[in-house]
């Protein structure tokens, strides 16, 4: 292609003979060095361990809070959640204690797919969260494990239903959630062991038709393909404990298979990472990397809605309507057959949303409340009762300081069973976030200590106990997690970057800051490619106001977002 051509208005490259340099992103959720290097060095992980010997390795910085949804939102905009304004699973309503289900249309900035796209390259991406509904790309988007679902991802899910369901037509689902029914039960935790390596395969052999009609449309591989598993976080989740025989949540009468499972998932990774380099092209950039890493939980698990009633912030009515809200959801979900509970909440516009609303919000005696929390281990955070802000506030605007300084000095003062600190950092919003969606953030964002190499799991106040603590040392029977308990294995700040092929040993996501973040790939990766990085307008062509979305779920999209988040454990 001449350099006349490439100035003038989109390129159209074709495949291998284009102008654009190409490059396969492998995202493999909640990687963590700290499972790669012991197995690369036991020569387990073959591919992984020769990428990071002949090219670069880096730890990669996590947003704040470090995880799924904000954390790929950055990856994919190259900018911080007080910008691309997507800060969890779900947003607080402004004004309302409510909360909805987020999506990928409140999320602004453009994409790296589209970026590439509107360059007039080819775009694959398979799996990446947040991107549901899945927004139109020069090639084929499929969205991630949030994508409302109940039998297995579809075209729905997909820029281009048509491909999709021709890929599907030969190899199944993208995406089933074969394993996250029923978490409770024993057998479930030996099933879903076996089934996480298989689930890696399906995904790999999805991914590599996917290359295959692609090239087959256009002649050419594509420019940019990023397939993006999550099997490694979901087994960091379940299975840290079992996996790590120093883990406070440790059993020792672990079977072999719970006991190999991190080791399986990460061993399957390497395979389909190996197989998809094969397929795109060893000659090709390919760089490995995660949203966050992973690491094991402590045996304590905290309650903030607690410790903000021991320092006097929060009142309970005597109601008790969190309780039952979260009773009648737990009923309902167990005693209905899916398909039935499904209809069930078709019936009741929004009642994901509400009745997890009342599950954070309910039972709270508002006059008597300066300061409240959503109990969101993925978003640890606590919101001022604003007067002016919130429907029933009490905390008056000139009083709005006062109130943060106190909540962080109680933050400060709340101690661990052995006096170490429960919080590592308090922060006023503003001061660890920035960006025209800064408000969408809690008042006070904090992050969880570190105890004693594991980490802390906030769980919600079990209110319905009077006299409860705000630290609580699990049981015996209940280290395994799950709801109530926290999940064995939590996040952790740091993810990783491999990058190996053309030029991966000079290439470092370096951007304002000193360490490399999440930040810093997406112009990273475009400046590989040989498309120019230009700021674009972050509130995005449409301009879209938060109060009023560009999408919102059906209420049975918003259902199954829910049931999938929960079985998961990211919702309580
Ligand atoms: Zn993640």
């Amino acid at each position: 292609m001449s350099s006349q051509q490439q100035a003038s208005g989109p390129r159209h490259p074709r495949g291998n003979g284009g102008a654009v340099r190409p490059v396969l992103v492998l995202g493999l959720d909640g990687a963590s060095f700290d499972v790669i290097e012991p197995l690369a060095r036991a020569g387990r992980l073959p591919n992984l361990a020769r990428w990071m010997e002949e090219g670069a390795s880096l730890p990669l910085r996590s947003t704040v809070p470090a995880m799924s949804f904000p954390a790929w939102s950055t990856l994919a905009t190259g900018l911080d959640p007080g910008r691309h304004g997507l800060f969890d699973f779900t947003q607080k309503i402004p004004g309302a204690y409510r909360i909805r289900f987020s999506n990928a249309t409140d999320r602004r900035g453009e994409t790296l797919f589209s970026r590439v796209s509107r360059a007039g390259a080819r775009v694959l991406c398979l799996g990446m969260p947040a991107t549901f509904p899945p927004e139109p790309v020069n090639g084929l988007l499929v969205s991630g494990f949030d994508a409302p679902i109940s039998v297995g991802s579809d075209a729905r899910a997909a820029s281009d239903p048509t491909l999709y369901n021709a890929i599907a037509s030969k190899i199944g689902p993208w995406m089933t959630p074969d394993l996250d029914e029923g978490a409770s039960d024993g057998d479930w935790r030996e099933r879903a062991a076996e089934r996480l390596p298989q689930r890696v395969e399906r995904k790999k052999r999805f991914a590599l038709e996917a290359l295959d009609q692609l090239a087959r449309q256009a002649g050419g591989r594509p420019d940019l393909a990023m397939v993006i598993f999550s099997e490694s976080d979901t087994v960091s989740h379940h299975f840290w404990r079992d996996h790590d025989p120093d883990s406070p949540r440790h059993d020792p009468d672990a079977s072999l298979v719970r006991r190999a499972a991190v080791g399986r998932v990460y061993e399957a990774l390497d395979r389909a990472c190996g197989e998809l380099r094969d397929a795109f092209g060893r000659d090709a950039l390919c760089i490995v990397l995660s949203d966050h890493g992973s690491g094991g939980a402590s045996r304590n698990i905290v309650h903030l809605g607690r410790r903000l009633a021991e320092c006097g912030f929060l009142e309970r009515a005597s109601s008790g309507g969190d309780f039952w809200a979260r009773h009648a959801r737990d009923l309902a979900l167990r005693a209905l057959p899916p398909r039935l509970a499904e209809r069930v909440f078709r019936r009741v516009r929004g009642a994901a949303a509400r009745i997890e609303s009342m599950a954070r919000f309910g039972g709270i005696d508002w006059s008597h409340t300066s300061a409240f929390s959503e109990e969101a281990n993925t978003q640890p955070g606590i919101w001022v009762n604003l007067q002016g802000r919130e429907a029933s506030g009490s905390v008056a605007p000139a009083d709005y300081e006062r109130v943060r300084s106190e909540l962080i000095d109680c933050l400060r003062d709340w101690k661990l069973p052995d006096g170490g600190p429960v919080v590592a950092r308090a922060w006023r919003r503003e001061e660890v976030h920035s960006g025209p969606y800064v408000d969408r953030a809690p008042d006070i964002v904090l992050e969880l200590a570190d105890d004693a190499g594991y980490g802390l799991s906030l769980v919600p106040t079990p209110w319905r106990e009077h006299a409860g603590p705000s630290v609580r040392t699990l049981d015996r029977h209940e280290l395994a997690g799950g709801r109530g308990r926290g999940m064995n294995g939590t996040h952790r700040p740091e993810g990783v970057w491999i990058a190996t092929g053309a030029e991966a040993a000079r290439l470092q996501p370096t951007g304002t800051n000193a360490r490399p973040s999440l930040r810093d790939v997406a112009p990273t990766i475009l400046g590989a490619m040989g498309i120019p990085w230009t700021d674009r307008d972050e509130a995005g062509p449409d301009g879209g106001d938060f109060l009023e979305p560009r999408r919102d779920y059906t209420p049975e999209e918003e259902e199954r977002v829910a049931a999938r988040l929960r079985a998961l454990g990211y919702l309580e």
